[in-house]
Order: C-alpha cells, then sequence, then structure tokens
C-alpha cells in the first residue's frame, strides 16, 4: 500500500500555519480543569454538534468540581442541565451523563477504561470519541480520531476516497504513517475550522495548496 506523498512536508507546513491557533476544545488543557480519561470523555460527549468555545465554558462549568464519576452523581440531571446550557441537545447529554458515571462505578471501578472495545460498551461512545479519549485521556498510541474535518479534508487533498469517518479512519491507518496519528486530530480539526472549512475553503491561504487535488471544491476563496 503507498504511504501519502510529501507528508513530512505537509504536516511541518500545516503545524507551522496553525500554531496561531488554539489546539480543538477536547483537547487543549482548559484552565481550572485537571485534564484526566475522565474529563476528556465528559468534555467530549459535551463538545458533540457543539461550538468550541460553548463546549468549553460547559465543560469548566461542570468539570471544575465534580471532575470525579462520583462527583458527577452528587448532582440531580437537572443540575447537569443548567450547569452545561446551552451546549446542544444539553437533556440527553445530561441524562448521558450521568449513566456514563454511574456505568463506570459500577462495571470499571469508578475509573475510565484504558480499552478501545470497553469504551464503546459505553452508552453514547462511539468510535470517535473513543479515539479521543485513548489519545487524549490516557496518552496512548497507535489510535486515530476522526470527525467531520479528519474526513472531508483527506477526501479534497486526493489521499483517499471514502463515504463514512469510520472508513476514513481505516484507509487513513494504511497510508498515514503511525508517527502521524497522534498529531493528525489537532491538526486537522484546526485546519477544517479555520481554512478548510465545509463550504467555500481559504485555498487562496492554504499553506498546503500546492499538494491539494481539491476533490468535490466547486467553490473557494
Ligand atoms: S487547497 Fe483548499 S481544499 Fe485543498 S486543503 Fe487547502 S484549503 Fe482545503
Amino acid at each position: 500500500m503507498k504511504k501519502i506523498k510529501y507528508i513530512e512536508e505537509i504536516f511541518k507546513l500545516l503545524t507551522q500555519e496553525l500554531n496561531k491557533y488554539n489546539q480543538p476544545v477536547v483537547s487543549r488543557t482548559k484552565q481550572g480543569i485537571k485534564n484526566t480519561p475522565f474529563t476528556t470523555l465528559i468534555s467530549c460527549i459535551l463538545s458533540l454538534r457543539t461550538k468550541d468555545e460553548v463546549t468549553e465554558q460547559a465543560s469548566k462549568r461542570l468539570l471544575k468540581k465534580h471532575n470525579t464519576p462520583e462527583k458527577i452523581l452528587i448532582l440531580s440531571t437537572q443540575q447537569i442541565e443548567s450547569l452545561i446550557y446551552p451546549v446542544g441537545f444539553y437533556k440527553t447529554k445530561a441524562k448521558r451523563i450521568k449513566d456514563v458515571a454511574k456505568n463506570l462505578i459500577k462495571n470499571y471501578s469508578g475509573n475510565v477504561p484504558d480499552d478501545f472495545n470497553e469504551l464503546l460498551k459505553l452508552k453514547g461512545v462511539g468510535r470517535k470519541t473513543a479515539n479521543i479519549v485513548m489519545v487524549y485521556g490516557h496518552k496512548k498510541y497507535g489510535y486515530l480520531p476522526i470527525d467531520v474535518h479528519c474526513h472531508r479534508i483527506p477526501n479534497r487533498l486526493g489521499w483517499i476516497k471514502t463515504k463514512t469517518p469510520e472508513e476514513t479512519e481505516e484507509e487513513l491507518k494504511k497510508i498515514l504513517p503511525e508517527k502521524y496519528w497522534n498529531d493528525f486530530n489537532d491538526l486537522f480539526v484546526t485546519f477544517g475550522q479555520k481554512i478548510c472549512v465545509p463550504v467555500s475553503p481559504f485555498c487562496s491561504k492554504c499553506p498546503i495548496e500546492k499538494y491539494c487535488k481539491k476533490i468535490s471544491v466547486e467553490k473557494s476563496r
């Protein structure tokens, strides 16, 4: 299987360009919150379909004082709702956070499992969240979290031709050398938020334009 051409240069250029921006909310250290597998997991649940700034504030309100499953269970679902509002689907997420906390206490002695398949057994935890917890919570290597940006951009670049993030994870693992996996999510989420945006990307200020095939890009700036 062929590896991606010029990958070293591409990562170098993206890192240089994106250093001026904040890291994505699930991986960056949030003031006042201890970075643990549990706080990573809860921030990730909060971040689904929610803007980074909103996720960050909600994570701080909830996790500053309630950073373990036991401390979450002291709260009623309504209290969690008001702490995390206005994240998207805050009612569903409040219930889910309580369920996850209960499940962790009952089945994992209050710890977040460092086993990918065990993480997938938690209600509301899909491959993206499980990969994020493994990489940013447990600091493990060999995982590749894929969100909408990490799915869209490699397809635009012409590296892969896939229809779903799951397929992208599988195909990218074959052609992206493993030493890049841990940085890939941070880099491509920020790149997708700031430059290679979903509609009309900023190709004129893209540091890797000469390496891009612009597949399915109909309009750019
Ligand atoms: S050239 Fe345009 S489409 Fe290609 S990676 Fe850069 S911003 Fe995205």
